[in-house]
């Protein structure tokens, strides 16, 4: 798979753009992996929901090489759509089994897609669609949203916060961030991006950036997690800074719902 081959091919998709959108949906291209998110005694609390395109030539395309495409030729709302609806769809069957039914899964929202005028109203009508619980439901922001319309930004987020739906900060640090308005937006977590773990066991300023979201969080009455978790001193080091929630390779890869159902119901069984 190469990047500019998919460059290429959404070019052309933008030439026609819902046709071609729709196409991609209805032939089943776009699957969603599921990613462990876990507490301090490793206990699965629920998942990160990944897009991943399933090329019928080049395979597994990751969404670092199709959103950037999709979102500037404007498909990038039907393609979220499908994620949040593929996702409740989900929720709303796990809600009927004991060992699944607790579990939360955080959905990621391009800045492009949350700036829709009728975002909230998408998400209102998914949820009651398809019956999913809003309190399940996390979605993740990345602080490249408050660069514009910060008033419209919390308005919406508290509408659906109003609804139950929950908010994360994605990638933590490493955008624009103002803590001004972090104060304002009405968010229940914070994700200390994969960027301060990597190193976080060798760079002194790494484990200052952390162990500052950590306190940060805490004293914002925030939950927080760790993103890119991939060994045990990684783990470890953060939960000596107090960090209590961690997503990463050390837990689990992102999985098709098959896997990631299979490991929990064996686990209970
Ligand atoms: P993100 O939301 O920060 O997601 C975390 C990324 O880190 C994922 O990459 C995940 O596979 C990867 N990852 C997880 N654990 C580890 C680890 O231990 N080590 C390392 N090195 N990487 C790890 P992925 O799946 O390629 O997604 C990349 C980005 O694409 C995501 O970053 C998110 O911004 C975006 N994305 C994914 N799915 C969606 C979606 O449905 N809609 C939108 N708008 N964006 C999405
Ligand atoms: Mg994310
Ligand atoms: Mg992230």
């Amino acid at each position: 798979m190469n990047a500019a081959g998919t460059q290429v091919e959404w070019n052309a998709v933008s030439l026609n753009q819902s046709n071609a959108v729709s196409g991609t949906l209805a032939l089943g291209q776009f699957v969603l992996h599921y990613q462990s998110q876990v507490d301090s005694v490793g206990q699965v609390l629920g998942a990160e929901v990944l897009l991943r395109w399933l090329h019928p030539q080049r395979g597994l395309i990751a969404p670092g090489q199709f959103i950037p495409l999709a979102e500037e030729a404007g498909l990038i709302a039907p393609i979220g759509n499908w994620v949040l609806e593929t996702t409740c769809l989900q929720l709303a069957s796990w809600a009927m089994q004991p060992t699944l039914s607790g579990l939360t899964l955080s959905v990621n929202v391009s800045s492009h897609q949350f700036h829709q005028p009728d975002f909230v109203e998408r998400v209102s009508q998914i949820l009651v669609q398809t019956g999913a619980d809003p309190e399940r439901l996390r979605l993740e922001l990345t602080e490249s949203i408050m660069v514009r319309d910060v008033d419209d930004v919390v308005a919406k987020m508290s509408a659906l916060r109003r609804q139950g739906v929950g908010f994360s900060l994605d990638d933590f640090g490493t955008g624009y961030s103002s803590l001004a308005y972090l104060k304002r937006m009405p968010i229940d977590q914070l994700k200390i991006d994969q960027g301060f773990v990597r190193d976080i066991l060798t760079d002194h300023n790494d484990a200052a950036i952390a162990r500052m979201v950590i306190v940060l969080a805490e004293s914002m009455g925030l939950s927080v997690i760790a993103e890119g978790v991939e060994t045990q001193q990684q783990r470890d080091c953060l939960a000596a800074l107090g960090c209590q929630e961690y997503q990463g390779y050390l837990f689990g890869r992102p999985v098709p719902v098959k896997d990631f159902e299979a490991v929990l119901l064996r686990a209970a069984a």
